[in-house]
């Protein structure tokens, strides 16, 4: 390891490398916050080709390096493990470029997800991937775990908002895919081999993002539900009426909403009474009298027919906070919840309603005292949990259920968050045999030597 450090720290300008002492604490996991330990060095290569060299070096080492974002990924799969030393993106920072005519940008993959919006914004343009995270991860770290978040029913996942890529694989060939055309049907589409792979198959440098016309025109309303089963109702009346100007539907079960608006400082409910159920509604487009008539005729005639049991329409930018603090509570919520046990998962929309049913008896049986709070991207199949008995014992056995029903109703183990070394003993679950071996085939044949974040995933 030594030796590897020292023939580095010749090639590397010095700010490039720390060890000992100048590591930080914050190098030693990621958010999930899972066994933490400090890389025996971090190296924060400041280009392509620094990268580059640096791969050649670990792989004539046979040295194994985990790569590291903004750090807020929550499935383990940044964190080091021993005899690993980090690469930290944090350096290779900066727009290359914006083009407003094609409407891509060209970005380095440390730049924060936060500096890509602001950016988009100040050209008139929008770039839509927006999660809580937003001012920490990294555009790369986005790459890698195939972001979500909350204007997925719209735009898709990040997955849909990539054109191009450059890449540095294990052995330090760039990769150099910077494609800026919707359509290029020439061979294989590299960029999907790494996008969502975890940091275990190369190293994303650089990435080009598609921007959207910015919409000039948004409506909000928070809607009381009278159960589960009305949520799915109500989204297919809403997708059907806006069709593609609906941006976000997120619902909260009462177990979720009552918990945050009660305990949680910056959300508080607009009714006065309980509801079964919440769904916060939101369509974007751009003649705002006219989309908030429609959008205030919708919600009239939902209510008339008996879809929703009331609203609150968002009346200013204000309010439109208000609504969002209520989702985005679940930050300041987690901790409160300790020890917890939090899913994300995908459940077929028409399945949702059962799953969420029998989830809640059967684990509530087993366990009484149980606080189950369910909320989540409706739209996108895609359901987040966070459960507390207050035993940590009795986590590991309610998520192995929760798995298990999740395989019973054909859902995805991780909708949004990963694999990583989280959920890779529950990966079966999820994906057959032949899927795990040909991932297993692909690792083998772009990093042999298996440096690349060894033993995340699969
Ligand atoms: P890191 O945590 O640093 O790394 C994540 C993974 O990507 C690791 O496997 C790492 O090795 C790899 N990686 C990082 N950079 C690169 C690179 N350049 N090349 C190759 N591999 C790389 N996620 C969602 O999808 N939707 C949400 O709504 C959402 N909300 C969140 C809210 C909060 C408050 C928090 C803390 C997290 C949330 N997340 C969400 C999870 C997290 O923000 C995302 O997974 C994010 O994309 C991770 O980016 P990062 O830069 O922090 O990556």
């Amino acid at each position: 390891m030594q030796a590897f450090i020292d023939k580095l720290k010749k090639t590397l300008p010095q700010k490039a490398l720390l060890e000992g002492a100048a590591i930080g604490e914050r190098y030693h996991a990621d958010w999930s916050g899972e066994a933490k330990l400090a890389p025996a060095a971090v190296l924060r290569p400041a280009s392509t080709e620094e990268i580059a060299t640096i791969l050649k070096h670990c792989q004539e080492h046979k040295q194994r390096l985990v790569v590291q974002g903004g750090l807020t990924g929550l499935s383990g799969a940044a964190t080091p493990q021993a005899e690993e030393v980090s690469l930290s993106l944090e350096r290779l920072t900066g727009i290359e470029e914006i083009d407003p005519d094609g409407m891509t940008m060209t970005v380095r993959a440390g730049t924060s997800l936060e500096t890509v919006q602001e950016a988009a914004r100040k050209t008139g343009l929008l770039f839509p991937l927006d999660l809580g995270a937003r001012g920490s991860c990294s555009i790369g770290g986005n790459v890698a775990t195939n972001a979500g978040g909350t204007q997925v029913i719209r735009y898709g996942m990040i997955r849909n908002l990539i054109l191009g890529l450059e890449v540095v694989l294990a052995d330090g060939t760039i990769i150099s895919s910077l494609n800026k055309m919707l359509k290029n049907n020439t061979g294989y589409d590299l960029k999907q081999l790494f996008i969502g792979s975890e940091g275990t198959l190369g190293i994303v440098t650089r990435v080009v993002l598609r921007l959207f016309p910015a919409p000039t025109s948004s409506c909000t309303a928070l809607c009381a539900l009278k159960g589960f089963q009305a949520s799915i109702r109500f989204l297919q009346q809403a997708s059907g009426y806006f069709s593609s100007e609906l941006s976000a539907y997120e619902v909260m079960l009462a177990s979720y909403y009552d918990y945050v608006t009660q305990s949680i400082n910056a959300a508080g409910s607009p009714f006065s009474q309980s509801f079964p159920a919440y769904a916060i509604l939101e369509i974007e487009g751009a003649e705002q009298s006219s989309d908030s008539e429609r959008f205030e005729a919708f919600l009239g005639e939902a209510l008339a027919a008996g879809l929703i049991a009331d609203a609150a329409i968002a009346q200013s930018s204000r309010e439109v906070e208000e609504i969002w603090a209520i989702r985005h509570a679940v930050s300041e919520a987690s901790p409160t919840l300790a020890p917890l046990c939090a899913l994300d998962i995908s459940i077929p929309i028409s399945r949702m309603p059962a799953f969420v049913e029998q989830s809640q008896a059967e684990l509530k049986k087993q366990f009484p005292d149980l606080r189950m709070l369910i909320f989540g991207h409706i739209g996108d199949s895609n359901l987040h949990y966070m459960m507390t008995t207050g035993r940590q014992e009795d986590n590991p056995v309610i998520e192995e259920r929760m798995y298990q029903l999740c395989r019973e109703f054909e859902g995805s183990i991780s909708a949004e968050h990963g694999i990583g070394m989280i959920k890779k003993p529950f990966l079966s679950y999820s994906r057959t045999p032949e899927e795990i071996a040909l991932m297993r085939t692909l690792k083998r044949a772009l990093d042999p030597a298996n440096i690349l974040n060894r033993g995340r995933v699969i």
